[in-house]
Parts: C-alpha cells; structure tokens; sequence
C-alpha cells in the first residue's frame, strides 16, 4: 500500500528519498584520502600522546574543526567551560524523544513521550544534562517540557512516520582513528536512514541555519566513508523549528574537500594545543561569546568596531 504523506512530509521524502541519481565515487578514494591524512600528519606525530589508552589519544569532534578554522584563540582557550542550559537541552530531550518514537509498538501522546524523556536523562548520572535537569524548579520543568513537546510535535507533523524498514539509527556514534589510534575523530549522527550507498545522515536543528552546519555533515560523511569505504547518499540538517530541509549529494568533490578541511585543522589543532603555537586570531561574531573577549585586545577592537556601526 502506497503511504500518504502530507505535503511536508512529501517535501522532506522528495529531498531526501531514495533516487537513482548519484554521483560516481571513484574507487580507491577512501585509500587516497586516508593516506593523504596521514602523511599530513607526519611533522607532528612527535607530539602526540601514545595511544596506549583511550585516555591518551588526541581527541577533536566537529566544532573543534570548525573553531580551530574560525579563530584559532578562541580553538585554544575561548571556549570556556560547557554548560547545560534550558537553551542547549532542548536539542538532547528531542533527540532521546525521536529515538525512542521509532521504536514505539503503542504511540504515546507527545507530552508524556518527552516528560518520560527527561525522567530518563535526569536519571542517568553518567549524562552531564541530568546534573542540569534535577535542578529544574517545577515552573522551569513545565516549561521545558511544553517547548520540547511542540518540537516533538512538529517534527511528526513535518517528518514522514520513521519505518523500521527505512533501517534509523538514531545517535549512532562515527570515530576515525588515525596515526595508530594516537589520534581519534569523533562524533554522533542524529539521526541515519538506510544503508551505503543509499545511506542518508540526518542533524536536527533547532535555531538558525549556518554554513557550519554543512561543514559538520560533509565532515560526518567523510568519517562514514573512511569507516566504510562507500560514502552516504545525502546528508541534511533538519531544523526542528522551521522544518526546512538543507541538504546535499556526497560527491568526490565534497568528500576531498572534507578531508583536505579536516586535514588541515587537525595538523593546526595538534600544533596549537600540544606544541604551543601562537594563536592566529580571527575576530569575528565569534568574539560575542568568547570567554577570553575580556583580554583579547584584537577581539575588543572589533567588537567596538561592530558596536559603533550597529549603532551601539
Ligand atoms: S575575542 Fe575574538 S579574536 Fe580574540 S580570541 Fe576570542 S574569538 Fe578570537
């Protein structure tokens, strides 16, 4: 029987459904690429730890390819500490939400699928957000849960019915170890619906689109292919909020410039934060949540320069 969709749910199978068109990888470029990581990494292998345990690895996820290419100061010390806030948990409850709506047998009302979410999480000590969660007065609790729960909503509003047959991982973890597992890649796809070649990997969204949200998906599918040897079909962000769809085809061409991207901000990150190297600063918007914009004289000028030409 042929599944009706409505006319969101077509969008989102029209962009990202199965179709006979794909680029041609060829052959071998996973070998090439990989070995041209490695001979990139051969000036700072001295600097590496051992590899001897998990601990003494060189760990870098995305957004530490993608701080070190935005301002390497804030890549070596503006980031501060992480921490859990109504804003950046919402992303995780929805997330658990989702996996768990896949693998339903009985559907459950939205609001009771995400309150049972959040009991899970805050209950789970080896989780850093249930730490935040169990502090949560009742007012911020509910609030939480309304937010998360019309997120929810929307995404089985917008998103066509996940199948078992469509094979979802839901917050499968990709790594990539390099240099004699001296150095490890990681990361956690949200959300991947079939198999290679068809294979597509999804990141829901929640807040505005950025050119950095294609940059982590390419290098996501780089990993998968290195792992694999045959590359994902598509990569998208899904944002939860606007259900707009931002997707790509993987092709030789991006997957060569995923890996020349991750190349370079590997070797520079090694550089700067196991041999010392000076910092490269790039002022940008960046510097608005840097945590060291207080004595970065650089930092400070542009953000003058930003202020009087905002008008403030
Ligand atoms: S304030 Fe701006 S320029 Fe200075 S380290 Fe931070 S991000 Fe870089």
């Amino acid at each position: 029987m042929t599944e009706t969709y409505n006319p969101a749910q077509q969008k989102v199978i029209d962009m990202l459904g199965r179709s006979s068109d794909r680029p041609e990888i060829p052959t071998g470029l996973a070998d090439e690429l990989r070995a041209d990581i490695e001979n990139s990494l051969l000036p700072v292998m001295h600097l590496l730890p051992d590899g001897s345990s998990y601990e003494k690895r060189f760990f870098l996820n995305k957004q530490g390819v993608t701080n070190v290419h935005s301002c390497e100061g804030f890549f070596v010390g503006g980031q501060g500490e992480f921490e859990w806030t109504h804003a950046n948990c919402k992303g995780t409850i929805v997330h658990k939400t989702i996996e768990v709506s896949i693998n339903l047998r009985r559907p459950m009302p939205p609001t009771d699928l995400v309150e049972e979410s959040i009991s899970r999480l805050s209950n789970d000590s080896s989780k850093s957000i249930s730490e935040f969660l169990i502090t949560l007065d009742e007012y911020d609790r509910a609030e939480l849960v309304g937010e998360c729960s019309g997120l929810f909503t929307r995404f089985t509003e917008c998103f066509p019915p996940i199948k078992n047959a469509w094979i979802p991982q839901v917050e499968s973890s990709l790594a990539l170890n390099l240099a004699g597992n001296r150095i490890r890649i990681g990361g956690k796809v949200d959300l991947a619906l079939g198999r290679p070649p068809d294979k597509v990997i999804i990141d829901f969204k929640t807040g505005h689109p950025s050119l950095a949200h294609h940059d982590d998906l390419r290098l996501y599918a780089l990993i998968d292919f290195l792992a694999l040897g045959q590359a994902p079909r598509k990569v998208a962000s899904y944002y939860l909020d606007s259900t707009d769809v931002h997707q790509e085809d993987i092709s030789e061409t991006i997957l060569r410039s995923a890996a020349r991207r991750l190349q370079d901000g590997l070797v520079r990150a090694i550089e700067l934060k196991l041999g010392g190297a000076e910092p490269v600063l790039r002022p940008a918007a960046l510097c608005r949540w840097c945590a060291i914009s207080a004595d970065c004289p650089t930092g400070l000028e542009y953000l003058a320069q930003k202020n009087e030409a905002e008008g403030w």
